[in-house]
């Protein structure tokens, strides 16, 4: 169960980590021709910012200079050295001589009878008056910028604050904007329309309108702001460009982490996780094949079988799943698994029946797991119950090293377990192992039961048997005639469907009881 739910798990991640990498690489697209676009916008109005700057120094130098002139106003003199300051700043294009708001004089034109000029727009952190309205008197007929101190103003014409040409590979555009009354001083283009008025009265830095996307730069100190505008429209190329760059990066990520996730989800659905998992939830189960005195039917014992219980209902056959836990190292945990269920099963059936036993099957493997003897022995003292109610069934490749198997058996036999040589016949093993061993009983092997009118090795087994000192149990016996024979040529005990299939715990001592 729980790594049913680790697969969903990992199947979520599965699907989140291939989608991440390729949504992340079209979102760094996006975000990258984003920054490369705003960036070149921003810079722009940088550069329109220093510019914008230089001039008003270039303004205030100019007035500094020209209130230091101590000559008599409007003199030749006075009007000379207007018109050489005015040449010295190149961005100014006329100085006039002011008495209040009445222009008195003009670098250009001398004594000037022109009207008063009105009050100024701001003042500037240093003090200057600014004017942004006021028409030139050199018959152009456009919007100058004026800086004024105490007794002069310099004209300034506003194309110079925004005259800066655009590094970059799209036309930019910049405005200079009065914002008390949303005035386009200068611009560089017409404004496309008036989509930019409400955001200059805001702090927003950048927005779009239509496909125009706009970056602001304010200048409170004299209310004006520089709008800088270019078409999205290469923004979108650029966007399909970064995405060419990044698409196959997200698409490798995303490729490689699905591979690797699948290769985990693999491991995990792989008959060996899933029979560890198995183990651990203690899913796999004991079923029970009652062994018959063949003499009179009596009942002397039963097989312990493991059965994988399988989620549609069936169960999972012992051959297949024990040769996979033999070849992953899981029989020792499944052999325990087994033997505490035996008990949990049926050690108080055992307790009320002390003539009975039950055979448990054990692995090669298993005769090297030390635990194994403690956790018989330990089960056998709860329970109160005689070792020799136990067997164990070993095959024959359980003998095959009798050096080393040899005294673990031995070792099993004095606590008082009977051994079984399960399979007899059929490991293809030498018989020598039978010098080396002593076994209790041999269980002849259902193929031989299967055989018995036309195979004559099955005499053999039972004088071999026989010769052993060893009793037999015949396994497989399916019909009458086959325990008749069996009977007759002295096999004592015997199994098969011919009584009962192997039962579950519960069907198990009902079948005892109703014999
Ligand atoms: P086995 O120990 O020789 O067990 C006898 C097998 O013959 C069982 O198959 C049993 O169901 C089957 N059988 C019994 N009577 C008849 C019959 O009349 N006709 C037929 N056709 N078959 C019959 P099962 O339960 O499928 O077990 C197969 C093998 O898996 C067992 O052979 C045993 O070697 C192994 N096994 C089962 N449980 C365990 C276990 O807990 N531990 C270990 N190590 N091996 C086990
Ligand atoms: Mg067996
Ligand atoms: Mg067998």
């Amino acid at each position: 169960m729980r790594t049913r739910r680790l697969i969903v798990l990992i199947s979520a991640v599965l699907i989140i980590t291939a989608l991440l990498p390729v949504s992340l690489s079209v979102w760094m697209a996006h975000q990258n021709a984003t920054r490369l676009f705003t960036g070149e916008l921003e810079s722009f109005s940088a550069r329109v910012m220093l510019r914008t700057t230089k001039v008003a120094n270039q303004a205030e130098d100019a007035l500094q200079r020209l209130e230091e002139i101590n000559l008599t106003s409007c003199s030749r003199e006075h009007l000379q050295e207007m018109r050489r300051v005015s040449y010295s700043h190149r961005y100014i294009q006329e100085i006039l001589y002011f008495r209040g708001l009445q222009p008195v004089c003009s670098s250009l034109e001398g004594m000037k009878k022109s009207a008063a000029f009105p009050q100024p727009l701001a003042m500037t952190p240093k003090g200057y008056r600014f004017w942004y309205t006021a028409k030139s008197d050199l018959g152009i007929e456009h919007d100058m910028v004026a800086l004024g101190s105490a007794h002069y103003v310099v004209m300034i014409d506003p194309e110079s604050l925004i005259d800066v040409l655009p590094y970059g590979t799209r036309p930019i555009n910049v405005a200079l904007i009065g914002i008390k009354r949303n005035l386009v001083i200068a611009s560089s283009a017409p404004l496309a329309d008036n989509g930019w008025v409400q955001a200059i009265h805001t702090h927003q830095m950048q927005f779009q309108h239509h496909d125009i996307m706009y970056y602001i730069t304010r200048y409170p100190a004299l209310n004006v702001a520089t709008l800088t505008w270019t078409s999205t429209t290469p923004l979108d190329q650029d966007w399909r460009r970064q995405l060419l760059y990044w698409l196959p990066f997200g698409g490798a990520i995303s490729l490689l982490a699905a591979w690797y996730i699948l290769r985990i989800l693999r491991r995990l659905q792989s008959p060996h996780q899933r029979l560890l998992e198995a183990i651990r939830a203690r899913e796999i189960v004991v079923h029970y094949q009652p062994i018959l005195v063949l003499e009179d039917g009596r009942l002397a014992g039963a097989e312990a079988l493991a059965r994988w219980p399988q989620p549609d209902g069936t169960f999972l056959a012992p051959d297949i799943f024990i040769s996979l836990a033999e070849q992953t190292g899981l029989i020792t945990p499944l052999t325990e698994l087994i033997v505490e269920s035996v008990f949990a099963d049926l050690g108080q059936w055992l307790q009320q029946h002390p003539d009975l036993h039950i055979s448990i099957n054990i692995s090669a493997t298993d005769l090297a797991n030390p635990a194994l003897p403690m956790l018989l022995e330990q089960q056998i003292a709860y329970w109160h119950l005689d070792a020799g109610q136990i067997a164990l069934e070993l095959t024959e490749r359980s003998f095959a090293d009798p050096e080393t198997s040899a005294p673990v058996i031995a070792g099993y036999r004095k606590m008082g377990h009977a051994i079984y040589i399960d399979d007899f016949g059929t490991g293809f093993s030498s018989l020598s192992y039978l010098h080396g061993i002593k076994a209790d009983r041999l269980k002849i092997d259902k193929s031989f039961v299967e055989a018995l009118d036309y195979n004559n090795v099955t005499p053999h087994i039972i004088t071999l048997a026989k010769t052993l000192h060893l009793k037999m149990v015949a396994e497989g016996i399916e019909t009458p005639q086959q325990e008749t024979w069996l009977r007759e040529h002295g096999v004592e005990f015997g199994q098969g469907w011919l009584y009962s299939k192997a039962l579950d715990k519960q069907a198990f001592i009902a079948w005892t009881e109703r014999r």
